[in-house]
């Protein structure tokens, strides 16, 4: 394994590496994009040539966990080379783990390459159970094809943890229902507040806003929870349920601040490495990249981690705004 090399000026070891692979995606969640959105020309994006190069680097420099997101990263074409080529390093012992978080649209035809490529744990983003509501929630989603793609992944032996974003007034009253649905099939669950970011059209924020504490009072009543001692240096506190067994973490980016264990870092599609989530703080390892090959590459991510700010103060209660950070979620990577 290697020394790692990516500390910064917090001392925080930076591990982690968040990779988008694609702004686009099949779906329009109501709070990640607006139906007409505009995706970047393809020539602006990385190529998986240029991102394998990128990963290498990374895990040259120390990285242990690679986590492929974006947009739908089973949408790219031929993501599965990316994929294989990083569970190469997971099998060589160079990467602890890769990861992807998926919308779950394409599982029934990946889930089984997905293992075999190295992977073990998959996050699957679904945020209700109910057919109608689903299509209401994603516009272009179908829950069939999705459940499909998910037994598909469980048969293949992944292990699956659900995302559901909670959305006042839309899945807030179905949140126990799909806990022990999860519990029923071994699929832990994090419930995620809604973020400030992007523009998503004639949506709005505060409407679809509902905290955290308050969904965790609602579930109390119905289920025993109990803290866990599974804590990650991510923005997640988990907790056990006691009915089912399973593992459910609750993601409060704005109303608790996780920043000082942040581990993480995130690239976008087009190569421009963010530093936090809620900060514009970036660097363009395209342009390092494509003008002074590995060597300069290797040389931006290490003078950009020396620039990881401390945190974020993302403000959706108090803002006028919206929109707290103007990129999507789906151009940074969840
Ligand atoms: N398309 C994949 C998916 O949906 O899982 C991966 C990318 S998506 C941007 C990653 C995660 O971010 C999903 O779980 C999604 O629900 C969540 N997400 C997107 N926009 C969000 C927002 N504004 N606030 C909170 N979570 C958001
Ligand atoms: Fe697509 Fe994921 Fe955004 Fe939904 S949350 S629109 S599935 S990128």
């Amino acid at each position: 394994m290697q020394q790692n090399e990516l500390k910064d000026p917090f001392g925080r070891i930076v591990d982690y590496v968040r990779i988008s692979v694609t702004d686009r995606c099949d779906f329009r969640c109501v709070y990640c994009m607006s139906e007409q959105m505009t995706f970047l020309p393809k020539k602006e994006l990385l190529t998986l040539e240029e991102i394998m190069v990128v990963c290498d680097s990374f895990i040259e420099l120390g990285t242990k966990k690679i986590r492929l997101t974006g947009g739908e990263p089973l949408v790219r074409r031929d993501i599965i080379y990316l994929i294989k080529h990083l569970g190469a390093h997971v099998k060589s012992g160079n990467l602890e783990e890769i990861t992807i978080t998926t919308n779950g649209s394409q599982l029934y035809k990946f889930s089984d390459h997905l293992f075999e490529a190295g992977v073990r744990r998959i996050n699957v983003s679904i945020d209700t159970l109910e057919a109608e509501k689903f299509m209401q929630i994603t516009r272009w989603g179908k829950l069939d094809v999705v459940l499909k793609g998910l037994f598909a992944a469980k048969k293949a032996g992944l292990k699956i943890k659900l995302n559901t974003v909670a959305l006042r007034g839309i899945n807030d009253n179905e949140l126990a229902s799909i806990l022990k649905w999860a519990g029923e099939h071994d699929f832990d669950m994090t419930i995620i507040e809604v973020m400030p970011m992007g523009d998503i059209g004639s949506e709005n924020r505060l409407d679809q806003y509902i905290s955290v504490s308050e969904i965790q009072q609602n579930l109390l009543k119905q289920f025993n929870l109990i803290e866990s001692r599974h804590q990650t240096p991510g923005p997640a506190r988990y907790f056990e349920v006691a009915e089912t067994g399973q593992r459910l973490g609750f993601i409060t980016p704005l109303t608790h601040n996780f920043c000082e264990s942040c581990n993480r870092v995130r690239m976008t599609c087009t190569g421009q490495l963010y530093l936090c989530l809620g900060q514009d703080e970036n660097a363009n390892l395209a342009l390092a990249l494509r003008s002074g090959g590995k060597d300069a590459l290797k040389a931006a991510i290490i003078e950009a981690i020396s620039r990881k700010p401390l945190g974020h103060d993302f403000m959706i209660e108090r803002g006028a705004s919206n929109q707290a950070v103007s990129r999507h979620m789906s151009v940074t990577g969840g």
